[in-house]
C-alpha cells in the first residue's frame, strides 16, 4: 500500500503537472475561458469559481495554492465534464482537476461532505446505507429490497488505495481538534 505520509503533495502535483502527457494538455490552453462560460458551478457563483483560472495556476506552478489556499477550491467541481467537451483544445480538464482533488485529499484539505459518504462507502458499502424506513418506502413503491453489499470486499478495494489511510488520518485529525 502506497505510504501517503511520505509524499508530498505539493511536489508529487508539481511532478504529475510536469509530466509529458498532462503538461502537453496544460499547454494547449491558451486561456480562452470557453470553460469558464459554460461551467455549471462557474455561472452559479457569478464566476467564483472559475476552470480557466485553475488551469492557469496548473499551468503556472502554483500547485500549493490550487491545494491548501484556493477559495473556491477545486472540490466545487462535479466533474461533468461540460467544460472538456467544449474546450476548443481538447485540454484533459478532467484529469487535472482529479489529480488536484487527489493532491488535496494527501494534504487532507478534502470537505467533510466527502470524508463522510467516503466513509459511509467503506463501512456499509453504500454511501446511503439501507434503512428501515427506506426499505419501508420501497415496500410501498413495489420496488424490491436494496441490493445488499459485500463489505469485506469492498474494504479491501478501499485498502489496496490511499483511501483508507486518510480518512484513518482525518479522523485522528479531528480527534485531536476536539480535545484541544
Ligand atoms: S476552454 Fe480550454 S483553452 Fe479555453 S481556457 Fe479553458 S482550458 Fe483553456
Ligand atoms: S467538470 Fe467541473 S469545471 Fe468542468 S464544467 Fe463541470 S463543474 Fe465546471
Amino acid at each position: 500500500m502506497e505510504k501517503i505520509e511520505n509524499i508530498d503533495p505539493v511536489l508529487s502535483l508539481h511532478d504529475e503537472f510536469t509530466d509529458s502527457e498532462l503538461a502537453t494538455s496544460l499547454n494547449l490552453c491558451y486561456n480562452c475561458s470557453t470553460c469558464s462560460t459554460i461551467c455549471p458551478v462557474a455561472l452559479e457563483t457569478e464566476g467564483k469559481f472559475n476552470p480557466r483560472s485553475i488551469i492557469l495556476l496548473s499551468n503556472f506552478g502554483y500547485e500549493k495554492r490550487l491545494i491548501v489556499d484556493l477559495t473556491p477550491n477545486v472540490w466545487q467541481c462535479t466533474m461533468c465534464e461540460l467544460c472538456q467537451e467544449a474546450c476548443p483544445e481538447g485540454v484533459n480538464l478532467h484529469e487535472i482537476f482529479l489529480r488536484i482533488k487527489n493532491a488535496s485529499a494527501r494534504y487532507h484539505n478534502i470537505p467533510k461532505s466527502y470524508t463522510s459518504e467516503t466513509n459511509q462507502v467503506y463501512l456499509f458499502g453504500k454511501a446511503v446505507p439501507s434503512q428501515p424506513v427506506i426499505e419501508k418506502r420501497r415496500e410501498q413503491l413495489g420496488l424490491p429490497k436494496s441490493p445488499s453489499t459485500d463489505v469485506d470486499e469492498i474494504k479491501k478495494l478501499m485498502g489496496m488505495t490511499p483511501v483508507e489511510n486518510i480518512l484513518k488520518e482525518i479522523e485522528e485529525l479531528e480527534k485531536t481538534k476536539e480535545e484541544k
